[in-house]
């Protein structure tokens, strides 16, 4: 499922996209940058590239404006930045936001 598909300015991922996930894996160590509200970071690993500000909002691809997410984190992200991709899924109205799984334990 491509969320921007019905976009006509496609979102594109630049050329050295590769690369820039590369590095950017590399800047965050690997781990997830988001933060729980009490100021933890997340301990899962990192396996998503997010864009901070999204294309739709005008953000760019430079590494300030990218972050590694665990796909929890990528998908609440995503889900929360509204829109079609939004209104497509069935989570919008309930946000499981504070029970990250992984603080379960
Ligand atoms: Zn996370």
């Amino acid at each position: 499922m491509t969320p921007w598909s019905t976009s006509r300015r496609r979102a594109t991922l630049p050329r050295n996209w590769a690369t820039l996930r590369r590095r950017v894996i590399r800047r965050d160590g690997s781990q997830c940058t988001a933060r729980h509200s009490d100021g933890t970071r997340c301990p899962e690993p990192g396996t998503d590239v997010d864009h901070i500000v999204p294309h739709s909002l005008g953000g760019s691809d430079d590494m300030s404006n990218l972050a590694l997410l665990c796909p929890w984190h990528h998908r609440a992200k995503s889900g929360s930045e509204g829109g079609r991709a939004a209104a497509l899924t069935r989570v919008s109205t309930h946000r499981p936001r504070q029970s990250h799984p992984a603080l379960d334990d």
